[in-house]
């Protein structure tokens, strides 16, 4: 029995993607690995850090990095730091100082969502700019760079930019309005990776920060994210975060992530809710690296998931499966599964989620008639378990099995 069944509950297949609510992915063996190590010792959090910082920086090619407690935590604490800097006696005043500053964070309108208050956590605001006119099919304009340089005041404190492939407008002409004003540029890619070359992109592209989930396609622990950037700022979300219960007498910043002496010794900031375990710092670190060296590798196993989903459901009636590779996703692969009538995909969805395991499937597209299969949150072989799944639901509805009882 393994500790979901001890503890009764229901196991689940999240063939949905990296979806936090159903346990996001399968962690990768060699991040188990070195959580399990990292858990028989202990070590100064911010010695940790620091070599965290080190291998985040090789790999995304920022000055410095961070291992946060989720790309969620990762927006809050780098705005924060926008907020502070290095600024000993406003990092123990916040987020009261954010507050009492009034500080704002400009953001297109169309970057607006549901993980956008991680970036009001340490007090800030959000203002919108531009228009939603697209989502009327009236308008053919982006959001302009003077839409964004207008709506920059001394209480600007950062750009929030929320990087998505195909939406707007470019990184680089947002960085280079607000470079021109001295503002900072916080992106949002918790989901960006894969494509590989995203790891490096936005740094490259001028962001001041980036924002990365450790537990979606990085396969690290779920509770991960990464923050990279200029050291400067890396080092304030860091002073945020860390537990600051020493005398002052007893500490020293992090080498080489901390620059220059500092006026005083931070207390606990506003990030202290956002701190990050030993097990987990290894862990994601190790997992990052697992990532860059195996990318291949995770993205064959994939498609084999999908090409398994592929055979086993094909002459199943009412439904048929198209597979769409990582070319065509410009991601990973997926596979598409069509149902007719179209009414029917909410319903199999719901049946399966109903099931013994529970499968899910993404549901984004169920109204046109489609559900979608990623494979990137389930461990080998539970491609069979979403197969089963489907030819139990739509074998027993041929032979008239599933209708009984409804
Ligand atoms: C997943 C996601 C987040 C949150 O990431 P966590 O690592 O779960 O905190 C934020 N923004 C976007 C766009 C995401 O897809």
């Amino acid at each position: 029995m393994n500790v979901y069944e001890r503890l009764g509950v229901r196991p689940v297949v999240n063939a949905v993607g990296t979806q936090t609510r159903l346990g996001g992915t399968i962690m990768c063996p060699e991040a188990v690995e070195a959580m399990v190590e990292a858990s028989r010792a202990d070590v100064a959090i911010e010695d940790l850090q620091a070599a965290a910082s080190r291998v985040i920086a090789r790999h995304t090619g920022a000055e410095a990095g961070l291992v946060t407690s989720g790309a969620f935590a990762a927006l809050a604490l780098g705005t924060g730091a926008c907020i502070t800097g290095l600024d000993v006696a406003r990092m123990n005043r916040m987020p009261r100082h954010a507050y009492e500053a009034g500080c704002e964070v400009v953001i297109c309108r169309h970057h607006r969502n549901s993980y956008d208050k991680a970036f009001e956590v340490p007090g800030a605001r959000l203002v919108e700019v531009g228009l939603l006119d697209r989502a009327l099919g009236v308008g053919v304009r982006e959001v302009e760079p003077e839409e964004i340089e207008a709506a920059l005041t001394p209480r600007t404190v950062a750009v929030a930019y929320v990087a998505m492939e195909g939406v707007g407008p470019p990184l680089a002409e947002v960085v280079a309005v607000a470079r021109r004003r001295g503002v900072p540029v916080v992106v949002d890619a918790a989901n960006q990776v894969p494509p590989m070359r995203n790891l490096r992109r936005f740094i490259a592209e001028g962001a001041d920060l980036v924002a990365m989930s450790g537990g979606k396609a990085f396969r690290g622990p779920q509770s991960t994210g990464f923050l990279c950037g200029r050291r400067d700022l890396v080092a304030a979300a860091l002073l945020q975060q860390l537990d600051m219960d020493v005398a002052p007498a007893a500490w020293t910043p992090p080498p080489g992530l901390v620059p220059g002496p500092l006026a005083g010794v931070p207390r606990h900031g506003f990030g202290r809710g956002f701190k990050v375990g030993k097990e987990e710092i290894a862990a994601a670190v190790v997992a990052l690296e697992t990532f860059v060296a195996r990318e291949p590798e995770y993205q064959q196993e994939w498609a084999e998931r999908c090409r398994g989903v592929v055979r086993g459901v094909a002459g199943l009636p009412g439904v048929e499966a198209v597979y769409l590779d990582q070319e065509t996703t410009g991601r990973v692969p997926l596979v598409e599964l069509t149902f007719v009538p179209r009414s029917r995909a909410r319903q199999i969805a719901e049946a399966l989620r109903r099931g013994q395991p529970a499968v899910h499937l993404s549901e984004r597209r169920a109204e046109e008639g489609r559900l979608i299969f990623n494979p990137v949150g389930l461990d080998h072989g539970q491609e069979k378990d979403v197969v089963e799944a489907l030819r139990r639901i739509l074998g027993g509805e041929a032979s008239g099995i599933g209708r009984t009882g409804r």
